[in-house]
């Protein structure tokens, strides 16, 4: 059965619609609340299925899942449980992004970092540096969706100039959400007249 993944995020009310404001200083009509949809434990095993099934199509062996808090924490346990992989994650000290809690990584353990969404692929990128640094062996990223900034594996859409992702790696989503989104300067909802606000400010 072919999984389609908008209907997924739309049945669980986790396709926003509205005039929201995104960590990057953009606008947009769409939000996608990837905690929603992964609040109900068997859709979030069904999706990081289908993941697990991708990665290891392409002969990718994954010691461990690396996620960097807090959005991908959910999808990356749920991948690494499909890829009976171990589990970590990483999080932001002082804005930098660090291994904490006693984790540890052993030198060419090959990892895979997961998001839920993957939009330029910043934080991705700067959890992949974190356990890099401490001589792991970065072997693929992944998500559940993809904003369309990056290319993922099976995809025929080249990556924006926006995409921080190494394009010598790969890089694994269910599928493309590729709504626009503004600089607010230029934000056709703003010229209408509304207010952008954060998700997650309104109770959603
Ligand atoms: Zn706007």
């Amino acid at each position: 059965m072919e999984l389609d993944l908008e209907e997924v995020y739309k049945n669980a009310g986790a396709l926003l619609e509205g005039h929201f404001l995104l960590s990057s200083g953009n606008h947009s009509q769409f939000y996608l609340q990837s905690a929603k949809v992964l609040e109900d434990s068997k859709t979030a095993q069904i999706l990081a299925v289908a993941l697990a099934q991708q990665i290891t199509d392409a002969g990718i062996k994954v010691d461990t899942v690396c996620s960097p808090a807090l959005g991908g924490i959910l999808a990356g346990y749920e991948l690494a449980r499909a890829l009976d992989a171990r589990f970590i994650f990483t999080e932001r000290v002082d804005k930098v992004m660090t291994l904490r809690r006693g984790f540890e990584v052993h030198s060419g353990e090959n990892i895979l970092i997961c998001e839920d969404i993957i939009t330029t692929g910043g934080s991705a990128l700067e959890a992949a540096n974190a356990v890099e640094k401490q001589g792991a062996h970065i072997v693929a990223f992944a998500a559940l969706a993809n904003r369309g900034f990056c290319q993922k594996n099976d995809s025929t859409k080249e990556a924006k100039p926006e995409c921080k992702l190494p394009k010598t790696l790969p890089f694994f989503a269910l599928d493309d959400f590729d709504f626009e989104i503004y600089e607010p300067q230029v934000c056709p909802l703003c010229k209408e007249g509304t207010i952008a606000y954060k998700p997650g400010s309104r109770g959603n």
